[in-house]
C-alpha cells in the first residue's frame, strides 16, 4: 500500500505534465507496450551495471544475478517489476523521472497531441505506466550504495521522493492497476505481452507469485543466431523493443563478419520516420556489444546520414574493457563502421533494384537524410549516387544511370532545377528550352540538394549544371519544332536590351538574350557563382553573410509581348517600355516562388497598365 509521503511534492516538468495527461487518458491504443517499455529500462539498467562491473566488480555485491522478475499481485491489485540493474539514487529518480531528456521533447509533445498515435514513435519509457495505473511507486538502490529510495506520483503533476527501507539492489516498481487493466494481473496475458514485445531482451524475465518463478522469455541474442533461423515475426518483435513501435522494419541487414574482424550485425532500416530525425544531433541509433555485453549505444557505428538504421553490432573480439571515450578513436570500431557502412548502402542498393515498391518508400522517409551523404562522405558518393533516385521532368523516380541512358545528343551534362517544392519546380518557366528539346531535367527539392549538387563533380564524366544559373549552353541540341530563320539576336532585341539595363538599374546584374524559354516572355536566372534555391536558403540563415543577389533577366525575342515592346520602344521612347520592364521583372520574380522587391510599386505600375487597356 502506498504509505503517506513525507517529503514536499515536486512538480513534473511542463512537458512530462502533458505526457502523463496522454497516457493517463490513454490515448494511446496498444497498452500492452507499458510493459516493453519498463522491461526495456530494466534491461537497460542491467546492461550498465553488467558493463560498470567489468572495471568495478565490487558492484555486484554479494549477488551476481542479473534478471528481471514480474510479480502480479491479484489481491493487493498490483504487478510489480524488478530489476538486479545499476539503480538509483534519490537525486538520479528526481530527474530521470521527472523530466524527459530527449531533445525536441517540446515540439514533440505538441504534435502528438492532435496525432497520438505518433507516441508510439517518440518512446513513451517510464510515464507509459500510467496507462495502467492510477498510482505509481519506484523503489531504487543504487548499486554499491546504501539508501534506498522511493519515488512516487499519481500521475497528476507532481510526484514525491522519500527514503525507504533497505531493499535489494536496483530498481523495484509497483504499478497499483487501474480497474480496466486488472487483466495484466493474469500470468498468461503477462506472458503473452512478453512474448510478443521482449521475447529477445538478453537477461532472464521471469515471472513470479504462485509456485516456483518461472522464465517466460527466450533471453537469446537475436543477433548471435544465424539468419535462416530468424523469423519476420521475431525480426518485428526486436525492431520493436529497438524503437518503440509495433511496425516492422522496411528492410532487415542481418550477417556475420568473419575474418581479420569478426562481429555480428543485425541492422534494421524503420518504416516509419523517428520524430528527432532532423536533430540537429543527428545522432545514431546502433548499439555496440562486445561479446553480448552491451557498450555503447552512442558509438557512431554509422555515419550521420544513416542515423536513421537501428540496431546493434556484437563484436567477437573487441577488449570487453574498452572505454565508451576510447571509442571515438578506436580503429577497430572504425573498420567496423567502414564495412558495415559499405553493407548497408550494398543492400539499399539491391532492394533498388529487386524490390522497387519496397524501397521507394524508404527513399520517401529517408531519402532526404542520405543525400547528405552526397555532400559529405565523398569517399562514397558514387555508391550513393547508385542509391538515390530523383524526379525528373519526364520520370517520377530515376537513378542517374537511368538519366544518363536517356541523354540527348550532344547533351554533354546533367542538367538540373533546384526549387523549394516540386510544384514551383515544374511551373518554372527555365523549363522551356529544355523541354522543347526534350532534354530530361532533374527536378531537385529538397534544402540539402543545393548543398551536394555543388560539389558533386558529376556522374559518369558528365557534370551537374544547374538550368537557372549562367547562360544556357543548348545551342548543340536541336529544338523538336525549331522555326527555321527565327532570328534571335537583331538589332531590335540590342536596342530594347539597352532600354531594360537602363530602367531596371541595380535591380539586376545583366539582361540578355534566353536560349531557354519557348512559351514565356522572361525568366531570371543567376549568373555565375550560385545556384539562387541555395543562395535563397543561405540567405535564411542568419550568420552566413549571403544575401539574394540581383538576378539576370532573360528575355524571349521571339516571344510576342517582348516583339511589341521592341516596336513600343522604337515608336515611342525608351520611356514607355520603363513600366513593362519593371512588371516583366516582377512577374518573373512571382514565378520563382519569390516576392516582389517593392510590392507597391509593382500594384502601381500594374494598375496604371490596366487603366490604360480599360478606361
Ligand atoms: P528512456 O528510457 O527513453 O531514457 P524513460 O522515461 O523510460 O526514458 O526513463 C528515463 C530514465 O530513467 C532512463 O534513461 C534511466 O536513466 C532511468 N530509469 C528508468 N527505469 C530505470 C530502471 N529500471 N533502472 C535504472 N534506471 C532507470
Amino acid at each position: 500500500m502506498t504509505k503517506e509521503p513525507k517529503s514536499k511534492p515536486q512538480e513534473f516538468q511542463a512537458e512530462v505534465g502533458k505526457l502523463l495527461h496522454m497516457m493517463v487518458h490513454s490515448v494511446y491504443s496498444d497498452r500492452d507496450v507499458f510493459l516493453r517499455e519498463l522491461i526495456s529500462n530494466a534491461s537497460d539498467a542491467l546492461d550498465k551495471l553488467r558493463y560498470d562491473a567489468i572495471a568495478k566488480p565490487e558492484l555486484l555485491e554479494q549477488d551476481p544475478t542479473l534478471g528481471i522478475t514480474i510479480t502480479p499481485h491479484k489481491a493487493a491489485k498490483t504487478l510489480t517489476i524488478a530489476d538486479s540493474g545499476i539503480g538509483m539514487s534519490a537525486k538520479e529518480l528526481t530527474e530521470n523521472l521527472g523530466t524527459i531528456a530527449k531533445s525536441g521533447t517540446q515540439k514533440f509533445i505538441e504534435k502528438a497531441k492532435d496525432a497520438p498515435q505518433l507516441i508510439g514513435q517518440f518512446g513513451v519509457g517510464f510515464y507509459a505506466s500510467f496507462m495502467v495505473s492510477g498510482d505509481v511507486e519506484v523503489f531504487s538502490r543504487k548499486a554499491g550504495a546504501k539508501a534506498c529510495n522511493v519515488w512516487r506520483s499519481k500521475g497528476e503533476g507532481t510526484f514525491t521522493v522519500d527514503e525507504a527501507e533497505k531493499a535489494n539492489r536496483g530498481t523495484r516498481i509497483v504499478l497499483h492497476l487501474r480497474d480496466d487493466a486488472l487483466d495484466y494481473l493474469e500470468p498468461w496475458k503477462i506472458e503473452a505481452v512478453v512474448k510478443t514485445y521482449s521475447d529477445h531482451i538478453t537477461h532472464p524475465i521471469m515471472l513470479a507469485g504462485e509456485g516456483e518463478p518461472k522464465q517466460i522469455n527466450s533471453a537469446s541474442a537475436i543477433w548471435m543466431q544465424p539468419k535462416a533461423n530468424v523469423t519476420p515475426e521475431q525480426h518485428k518483435e526486436f525492431f520493436g523493443q529497438l524503437s518503440h513501435t509495433t511496425d516492422a522494419p522496411a528492410l532487415t541487414v542481418h550477417y556475420r563478419a568473419e575474418g581479420k574482424q569478426e562481429y555480428n550485425v543485425l541492422l534494421y532500416v524503420p518504416s516509419e520516420r523517428p520524430f528527432d530525425l532532423y536533430d540537429a544531433e543527428r545522432k545514431g541509433r546502433q548499439k555496440l556489444y562486445v561479446k553480448r555485453v552491451f557498450i555503447a549505444d552512442d558509438a557512431a557505428l554509422l555515419p550521420p546520414y544513416l542515423r536513421f538504421v537501428r540496431g546493434v553490432i556484437d563484436s567477437s573480439d573487441m577488449p570487453l574493457n574498452l572505454s565508451r571515450e576510447m571509442l571515438q578513436n578506436n580503429p577497430d570500431v572504425a573498420a567496423i563502421r567502414k564495412a558495415v557502412t559499405n553493407r548497408v548502402l550494398q543492400e539499399l542498393k539491391k532492394m533498388g533494384e529487386n524490390e522497387a515498391a519496397t524501397f521507394s518508400k524508404i527513399w520517401e522517409l529517408f531519402g532526404p537524410v542520405i543525400k547528405e551523404g552526397l555532400y559529405e562522405d565523398w569517399e562514397r558518393r558514387d555508391a550513393l549516387f547508385e542509391v538515390a533516385r530523383f524526379k525528373s521532368t519526364t520520370r517520377a523516380a530515376i537513378t542517374l544511370k537511368e538519366y544518363i541512358a536517356g541523354l540527348q545528343e550532344n547533351q554533354t551534362a546533367i542538367y538540373y532545377l533546384t526549387a523549394e517544392d516540386a510544384a514551383k519546380a515544374a511551373a518554372s518557366p527555365q523549363l522551356e528550352g529544355y523541354k522543347s528539346r526534350d532534354i530530361e531535367v532533374l527536378l531537385l527539392t529538397d534544402p540539402v540538394d543545393s548543398f551536394w549538387v555543388r560539389t558533386a563533380m558529376g556522374f559518369e564524366g558528365k557534370p551537374f549544371k544547374s538550368v537557372s544559373q549562367g547562360a544556357a549552353d543548348l545551342d548543340l541540341i536541336k529544338p523538336k519544332d525549331e522555326k527555321p530563320d527565327e532570328p534571335h539576336e537583331t538589332a531590335e532585341t540590342a536596342t530594347l536590351i539597352a532600354a531594360f539595363k537602363q530602367a531596371l538599374g541595380t535591380r539586376v546584374s545583366d539582361v540578355r538574350i534566353s536560349k531557354r524559354l519557348t512559351d514565356s516572355a522572361c525568366c531570371i536566372v543567376n549568373d555565375g557563382k550560385m545556384d539562387r534555391t541555395l543562395e535563397k536558403l543561405l540567405s535564411r540563415q542568419k550568420d552566413s553573410g549571403v544575401s539574394v543577389s540581383a538576378p539576370v533577366l532573360e528575355i524571349n525575342p521571339s516571344h510576342g509581348l517582348i516583339k511589341a515592346l521592341s516596336a513600343t520602344l522604337n515608336s515611342k521612347g525608351a520611356a514607355a517600355v520603363e513600366d513593362a520592364a519593371h512588371l516583366l521583372l516582377d512577374q518573373a520574380t512571382l514565378l520563382e516562388g519569390e516576392v516582389v522587391a517593392d510590392p507597391t510599386a509593382f500594384a502601381k505600375r500594374l494598375d496604371a497598365m490596366m487603366a490604360k487597356a480599360f478606361g
